[in-house]
């Protein structure tokens, strides 16, 4: 599988084929290159493996999506590591789109699950960022535990100078079979997983699995402006899968973490300031930092009330998948009344009250509410 012909070309499809399309162009290939028709070509035979792998990639839309991304490479032999055990493992993508044409007879599909390659699980796991990380984005690393090779015997099962022996229980063909009323069935194996042969010697550390649960470590990038909740995707970071099916994917979701000083809504940054009432009475340049620690000037005009926001553009968190792009900062005037008052401050705001009531603003309370 060395060289890699384009999928597309190899159906004879155009890049925006649809489900139905593919199908149509698979079924005329297949059966074009199918072995029983092309006995003893192994061209026919080479091209055949081709157009099923052409196929499972271009049917799975998340395979799609990353083989028309960064090509073949970018599966990393998720999809055509499956091949490598001979028929074995298109037998249930052919069988899905054939449905009974061929009934059971097709290449020992009567057999069942004779070493189907099985992709691994999807994980997933939670990584927290503070807010300052999210607004720079950042490279962390994930460990975790997954489930991988066997590092004791390479994948195998065996133990180190053990062999492998034909299985007891199928005698070597990987089927059982057995009766119930009039019908007589085959089923793979269960004793060898339909492989026909077992260890010797199972490997004490995987015990003749080839997998085992290890410790796995991947560096993630996070994003610039990245939001709570947001799932980044490790490809090939879940478990192996069985029979070189290859490994799923990791999750990650993103958790930010609260701030000290700043509320995040949306891309905006929120800050609460308290103002004095002659500062908000008289309006005031007050002097206050962003997240990056630096200082901003914001100019609160006069007779602003309890509540108002200032917006400060630009002083926001950056837009995820937007290059420079940010949201903004919005200042929320908290307009404090002193709750201890030296004996100075308390005779200047009673002249203050005094100066109100002289100056035309002689209404009660009471009569400001209800007229
Ligand atoms: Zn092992
Ligand atoms: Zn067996």
């Amino acid at each position: 599988m060395a060289k890699k012909e384009d999928y597309y070309s190899v159906l004879g499809v155009d890049r925006n084929a649809g489900q139905d399309e593919l199908k149509r162009a698979y079924r005329k290939m297949a059966m074009k290159y199918h072995p029983d028709r092309n006995p003893g070509n192994p061209e026919a035979e080479e091209k055949f493996k081709t157009v099923n792998e052409a196929f499972e990639v271009l049917s799975d839309p998340q395979k799609r999506q990353i083989y028309d991304n960064y090509g073949a490479e970018g599966l990393n032999g998720a999809a055509s590591g499956g091949f490598h055990g001979g028929f074995g493992g298109f037998e249930d993508i052919f069988s899905s789109v054939f449905g009974d044409m061929f009934g059971g007879s097709f290449g020992g599909a009567g057999a069942g699950s004779r070493r189907r390659p099985q992709r691994g699980n999807d994980l997933k796991e939670e990584i927290s960022v503070t807010l300052e990380e999210a607004y720079d984005g950042i490279e962390k690393e994930v460990s975790y535990n997954r489930v991988d090779t066997c590092e004791t015997c390479h994948g195998t099962g065996a133990q180190e100078g053990s062999g492998r022996k034909t299985c007891p229980t199928c005698k070597g063909s990987g089927v059982v079979q057995f009766s119930q009323g009039f019908f007589s069935m085959r089923q793979s194996c269960p004793d060898c997983g339909g492989q026909g042969s077992i260890v010797e010697k199972p490997c004490r550390d995987c015990h003749g699995t080839g997998r085992q649960r290890s410790k796995a470590k991947f560096t993630v990038k996070i994003p610039a402006g990245v939001r709570e909740g947001v799932v980044l995707r490790v490809p090939n970071g879940g478990d192996i899968g069985t029979n070189d099916g290859g490994y799923g994917d990791l999750y990650i979701q993103t958790h930010v973490k609260k701030h000290k000083i700043f509320q995040r809504d949306g891309d905006d940054l929120l800050l609460e300031i308290p103002l004095t009432f002659p500062q908000a009475a008289l309006g005031a340049a007050v002097k206050i930092q962003n997240i990056k620690k630096e200082e901003i000037k914001v100019i609160i005009p006069e007779g602003s009330q309890h509540g108002k926001i200032i917006s400060v553009e630009g002083e926001g968190m950056p837009v995820l998948g937007k290059a420079g792009k940010k949201g903004d900062m919005r200042v929320i005037i908290n307009l404090e009344v002193p709750k201890k008052l030296t004996s100075r401050q308390k005779k200047l705001i009673e002249e203050l009250g005094q100066a109100f009531e002289e100056e035309g603003q002689k209404k009660t309370i009471f009569e400001k509410i209800f007229g």
